[in-house]
């Protein structure tokens, strides 16, 4: 059976993005198809500025909403990354076959060291190394596929490089992953600035949907979408980004393909006014699940425990098996 890693990160509230680019797949695809781990990865929301108590809320909400979007217990295994000791212990090992000039390159630490620069603050190491420690939690468990949106394309990249080096210069020790993405909403944009991806951990919050926002809410930061000049409702993501980006959204929803809905709209009211109501019913039962489950800490906790216990029997003997690799005395 395939092995499947992926997780989201507790950097803020979570997004349409990441339900249509990740989630939704992982509950209704993947964990029925592989033998699956879903991660909240808690360490990397050190990174940027971050306030203790917020990360710690937003990582039980990101689990909270993992289960609430389908994710079952009994059939895949949902975690906590800081829980399992063993993504720390391989990063370093990974760090020692990173190269500066490789991690230098990551497109996401360009944007977020200079949008850290600009706002006058410091770039913490960890932002440069982080997506090292993102090879180590999908290296950790001889992960297949690793089903994401299209912007951690490059990340998945790196992690395979890193995996053919380190079993090139050290013997076969992990599986070299690969990277799978929807075929449509693989990277929904920002409805305020469609040239930017919807990022839960943006300022921009009226362009953003957020899971747990409330119907009115998400009618009304549809409606008021950006659109892009001219009146056709046509299919083009360079020349019409905003159009694009609902049809996108809609075709995402309804399980069709945003070219064939172009030809059905003539205005852009109709599309938005479809694409709102498309949401709104795409959340609602995760809305719902949500609700029971906030009732039900102690459940929540129960799956995060027996989810990291899981994890690290998986993990373990590769890790152990990288550090004998390289060189590293087993203890006795
Ligand atoms: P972010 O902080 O940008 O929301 P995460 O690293 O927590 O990102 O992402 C969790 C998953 O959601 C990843 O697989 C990522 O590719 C996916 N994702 C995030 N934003 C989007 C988006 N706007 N469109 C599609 N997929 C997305």
């Amino acid at each position: 059976m395939k092995r499947v890693f992926s997780g989201v990160k507790p950097t803020g509230h979570l997004t349409l993005g990441n339900y249509l680019g990740a989630m939704r797949r992982w509950s209704t695809v993947d964990q029925h198809r592989a033998d699956s781990l879903f991660c909240v990865v808690d360490l990397h929301a050190l990174t940027v500025e971050h306030d203790p108590g917020r990360v710690r809320r937003l990582s039980h909400q990101a689990a909270t909403l993992l289960l609430a979007a389908g994710l079952d217990p009994q059939v895949c295994t949902v975690f906590v990354q800081s829980h399992v000791d063993e993504h720390a212990r391989l990063s370093y090992l990974l760090e020692c076959v990173a190269t500066d000039g490789e991690m230098r390159r990551m497109i996401q630490y360009k944007e977020k060291a200079s949008a850290e620069r600009d706002r006058g603050g410091s770039v913490r190491l960890s932002l440069l190394t982080y997506p090292v420690l993102m090879a180590a939690d999908i290296l950790a468990y001889g992960t297949d596929e690793v089903p994401v949106g299209d912007d951690q394309a490059q990340h998945v990249e790196l992690t395979r490089d890193l995996a053919v080096r380190f079993n090139q210069r050290y013997g076969h020790t992990f599986v070299v992953p690969r990277a799978t993405h929807p075929e449509v909403a693989a990277r929904v944009m920002n409805l305020q600035e469609p040239t930017s991806k919807m990022g839960k951990s943006d300022d921009v919050g009226p362009g953003i949907v957020y899971l747990l926002d409330e119907p009115a809410v998400v009618r009304k930061k549809i409606m008021r979408a950006v659109t892009d000049s001219g009146q056709d409702v046509e299919y083009d993501r360079e020349a019409r980004p905003g159009v694009s980006n609902l049809l996108e959204i809609l075709a995402a929803c309804e399980g069709g393909n945003p070219e064939a809905l172009a030809g059905v709209y003539e205005s852009y009211g109709s599309l938005k006014k479809d694409t709102a109501e498309a949401v709104v019913e795409l959340l609602r039962p995760v809305q719902q699940r949500h609700k029971e489950l906030c009732a039900d800490p102690a459940y929540v906790e129960g799956v995060l425990r027996d989810g990291a216990a899981r994890a690290r029997e998986m993990a373990r003997p590769t890790v152990d098996g990288a550090y004998r690799a390289i060189g590293l005395l087993p203890p006795a």
